[in-house]
């Protein structure tokens, strides 16, 4: 049979596309390798707990249209709305997030101290001033103090490469890490609680489902709208014809007009055997997310998400999904989970998977956040593919390979096929303006 579009991959990007294409009529297939569609929000439920296993995933978005898109096409009103209660843990200290809003909790010297050098950078640098890696964007707006208590050791634990060689493009993406008003700074650290990052303050989640439910309701009308769904099947390789491409996977050959990708890029470059692309597979650098469930015998404290950059911890934060919603955990009763990056590059093998999961453990019972009786139980699972690093010179290689795409008409979208930095909103955005070519 052959289609019109074969997507590539069925997580978030592909069900979105794969939806977007069959609403218009197209004939759509969307293959992908897993036994269970939704890669990274996949939810599963394990004892009367929600576990979001690709890792926490709220709903935000700068762009009205697009938060409508999410909450109201496709949730129709399943969802509750929070306001945000998140911080950063300091030593001992609960500090609210982000930082530089919540210095108000700290003793005066330390308020002072994070003021000056947050003062001194500021002045120092003139209105033009770019940075140029990550390490530059942290010391020149945020000053030492903030730098070096926080984001510095927050993001070299997250990225596990130096900050000299992280880009900062992925910075100024609208809806990603905001620059700070040294306004509401200067009330912070003089001592007037104040908040920052405001689009991300309220946030929504599923009320029933967990994130899942917000993939579900989008690959369900999929279906209904006549899009096929394969899964189970890795797409092995990909040939160029005349009238459109060959896509194999395990045992069948599936034939299309056009592809849309969302598998992530190197690994397409590869299943498509171009050797104009072939040699820029090695520059795609990545890492792999951990995530570990603990279920709890108690109720959750008023926390959403913690950030812990401390070397005490393996994880970088620690999240209370059971405060996501009511239906996440029984009543009286908790779940928590972290997420510890590592290097794509690393073998990580089942054994390495335990070592993670009881150092977890330890380190959370050494914050004291979980007492050793309050376990139900405890579960991990790797993702391999977590987080896009947006290295220094990446952005003219993507560029380079999606225009070398684009001429033979593959789209290629998503966190994976853009490598990029994507949350679920720009990942909507990005298919929304892509598919934009199939139709013209
Ligand atoms: C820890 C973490 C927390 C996050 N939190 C948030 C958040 O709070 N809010 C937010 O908006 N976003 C968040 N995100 C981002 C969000 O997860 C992504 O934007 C979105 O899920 C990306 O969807 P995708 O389809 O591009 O990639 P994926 O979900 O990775 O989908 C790719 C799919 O391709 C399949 N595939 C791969 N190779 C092949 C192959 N050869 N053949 C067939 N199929 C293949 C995979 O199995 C997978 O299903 C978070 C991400 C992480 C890692």
């Amino acid at each position: 049979m052959m289609f019109n579009v074969a997507v590539l991959g069925c997580g978030w990007a592909g069900v979105l596309a794969s939806h977007a294409l069959s609403k218009t009529g197209y004939s759509v297939v969307c293959i992908e390798k897993s036994e269970n569609p939704g890669g990274l929000l996949r939810t599963e439920f394990i004892n009367g707990f929600t576990v979001d296993v690709g890792g926490s995933h709220i709903i935000f978005s700068k762009d009205k249209t697009i938060l409508d898109k999410l909450l109201v096409e496709f949730l129709r009103g399943n969802h509750i709305t929070h306001n945000r209660q998140t911080f950063v843990l300091l030593g001992k200290t609960l500090v609210p997030y982000p930082l530089e809003n919540g210095l108000f909790v700290l003793p005066a010297e330390e308020r002072a101290e994070a003021l000056i050098s947050f003062m001194e950078a500021l002045l120092s640098l003139g209105k033009e001033w770019k940075p140029r890696n990550l390490k530059e964007w942290i010391y020149g707006f945020f000053g030492k103090w903030i730098a070096e208590k926080y984001l510095a050791p927050y993001n070299e634990k997250l990225w596990k490469r130096p900050l000299e060689e992280i880009d900062v493009d992925w910075v100024y993406t609208p809806g990603r890490l905001p620059v700070p008003d040294w306004r509401e700074v200067v009330k912070s650290a003089v001592g007037i609680p104040t908040a920052g990052y405001l689009e991300q303050a309220k946030f929504y989640y599923p009320l029933r489902g967990g994130i899942q439910a917000l993939f579900n309701t989008v690959y369900e009308e999929t279906i209904k709208q006549g899009g096929v769904i394969l899964s189970n099947s890795t797409v092995e390789e990909v040939k160029r014809g005349e009238r459109g491409f060959e896509v194999k996977v395990p045992g069948k050959v599936i034939k299309a007009r056009k592809i849309v990708n969302t598998i992530p890029l190197p690994e397409f470059i590869e299943v498509l055997k171009d050797p104009e692309l072939e040699e820029y597979t090695g520059e795609f650098d990545y890492n792999k997310v951990l995530v570990v469930a603990v279920a709890l015998n108690k109720p959750a404290p008023s926390q959403h998400w913690i950030y812990t950059p401390s070397e005490n911890t393996v994880f970088h934060r620690y999240i209370w999904m059971s405060n996501y919603s009511p239906y996440n955990a029984p009543p009286g009763k908790s779940l928590l989970i972290t997420e510890t990056t590592i290097p794509g590059h690393a073998k990580v093998a089942s054994e390495d998977i335990e070592k993670y999961t009881s150092r977890t453990l330890e380190n959370l019972e050494k914050i004291d956040v979980v007492k050793p009786g309050e376990v139900l139980f405890v579960k991990a699972w790797l993702q391999e593919y977590g987080y896009p690093i947006h290295r220094v010179g990446l952005s003219e290689i993507r560029e380079k390979v999606i225009v070398e795409l684009k001429k033979y008409s593959i789209i290629t979208v998503g966190r994976w096929g853009k490598w990029k930095y994507l949350n679920m909103d720009m990942v909507l955005k990005d298919v929304m303006l892509e598919l934009n070519q199939i139709h013209g």
